[in-house]
């Protein structure tokens, strides 16, 4: 008699100083049902006496302690493969990748345009490969749904002698969850994601709207253009990231406000967006904010909402004809309010919201326009866990791979 084949992915999220994590069971009919376990592990590198644990090496520990106190130990047989976000893949990794020394030392070598984020990922990886060295290892970027966008949109306007030898160029992030949301909303509008040609001439377009925020354009399932850039500081009016900025300010805070690049860069990506503007970063502050007649509240939203409608616009001349526009993540799921007024003054372009549906609340994705709407505005809620796991579980097989002895 042969053992059952695994069927079961742990996705690692390892960010600088939390590691979440998801088990899902691809087994069945609609993969991702099931979902043994989840959970968060918190400050990691701050002291024991607050609760934090000393590193990412004892963060996996606690996971796998977590896991085997409900039954899922690192060392099940039912453990297929372990997926890993990895934000940032440049120009090397475009698609998922099986983990072996030599992928760890080119993610290494991107360390530069991620210090925040691909360290930590790294030393998940890293972690995990000690733990369970006999089990596959994929790492899935960030930034692998762009590698898609032609030249005249991922090139900056710099001389390439300059913009190249450092890797300047737009690579767009939150990949992962615009492809899992384009495809789901081509099949809540009766296309088949799996099938090429049923797919082809569907455009639509992703807002991504979390406390990060990013839209794309996405163009017969391959992304043409997206609104983060060489970091995810461009684009959207974020939580807490100023977006788009004319670079000119840089110069002028260093030379008038006397800010080195550091503090420049806390300001830009910790200190501006919503937060910059009027303090809170959360939404539901925010609204309930407005709601009380805040007129600095009222003023930040109305900025992020303005940014919205440029890029929808701009992304519709891009992509000639839209049939979708997808809302995703905590804001584009949860605020029928930033959804109504970015979407207002757009019927021109087939736009037709439909104020009913667009005020219920719910989980499954929906299409919240009004029946004649050229345009269909759709609610995606984004899987980012169970698209890393689908992509592990394509990448190393049904049946598992077999590794060479570590
Ligand atoms: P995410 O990064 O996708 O987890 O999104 C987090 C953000 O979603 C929070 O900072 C809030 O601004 C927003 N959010 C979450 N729930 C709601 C809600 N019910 N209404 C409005 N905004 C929300």
């Amino acid at each position: 008699m042969t053992a059952a084949a695994p069927t079961r992915v742990l996705v690692l999220n390892s960010g600088s100083s939390s590691l979440k994590y998801q088990l899902i069971d691809m087994a069945g009919p609609v993969p991702g049902t099931d979902r043994p376990a989840r959970g968060i592990v918190e400050r990691i590198g701050e002291p024991r006496a607050r609760g934090g644990v000393p590193d990412h090496a004892a963060a996996l520990r606690a996971v796998g302690d977590e896991l085997a106190a409900a039954g899922h130990g690192l060392d099940s047989p039912d453990l297929l493969a372990i997926g890993h976000r990895a934000v940032h893949g440049g120009t090397r990794f475009t698609e998922p990748v099986l983990v072996d020394d030599g992928v760890l030392a080119e993610m290494e070598k991107l360390v530069p345009l991620a210090p925040l984020h691909n360290p930590a990922n790294i030393a998940g990886i890293r972690v995990a490969r000690e733990l369970r060295p006999d089990l596959p290892q994929v790492a899935v970027f960030d930034t692998a749904f762009h590698a898609t966008l032609p030249e005249h949109a991922w090139r900056y306007a710099l001389d390439p002698a300059v913009a190249d030898p450092y890797a300047i160029r737009r690579y767009g992030f939150h990949g992962t969850s615009h492809a899992y949301v384009s495809r789901t909303a081509a099949r809540l509008l009766g296309r088949d994601p799996a099938d090429p040609a049923d797919l082809a001439g569907f455009h639509v377009i992703v807002l991504h709207l979390g406390n990060g925020a990013s839209v794309s354009a996405v163009a017969g399932g391959r992304c043409v253009e997206t609104s983060m850039g060489m970091t995810p500081l461009e684009g959207l009016v974020m939580g807490t990231r100023s977006g788009d900025l004319d670079p000119a300010v840089v110069f002028h805070l260093a030379r008038e406000a006397g800010m080195d690049t550091d503090a420049i860069d806390t300001l830009l990506n910790k200190r501006s967006g919503l937060a910059g503007l009027c303090g809170d970063n959360d939404m539901r502050e925010i609204g309930r904010r407005m709601a009380e007649g805040d007129e600095r509240a009222r003023l930040a939203f109305d900025v992020y909402v303005h940014r919205i409608r440029k890029y929808v616009g701009a992304y519709t001349a891009v992509l000639g004809r839209v049939d979708a526009i997808a809302f995703t993540a905590g804001v584009g799921e949860n605020s029928a309010a930033v959804r109504e007024a970015s979407m207002r003054g757009l019927e021109a372009f087939g736009v037709e919201l439909d104020s009913v549906r667009n005020a219920v609340r719910g989980d499954a994705p929906r299409v919240v326009s009004a029946p004649g709407s050229r345009t269909a505005v759709a609610v995606v809620p984004t899987d980012e866990e169970l698209e890393i796991a689908t992509q592990t579980r394509d990448l190393v097989g049904e049946r598992g791979l077999s590794l060479p002895p570590p």
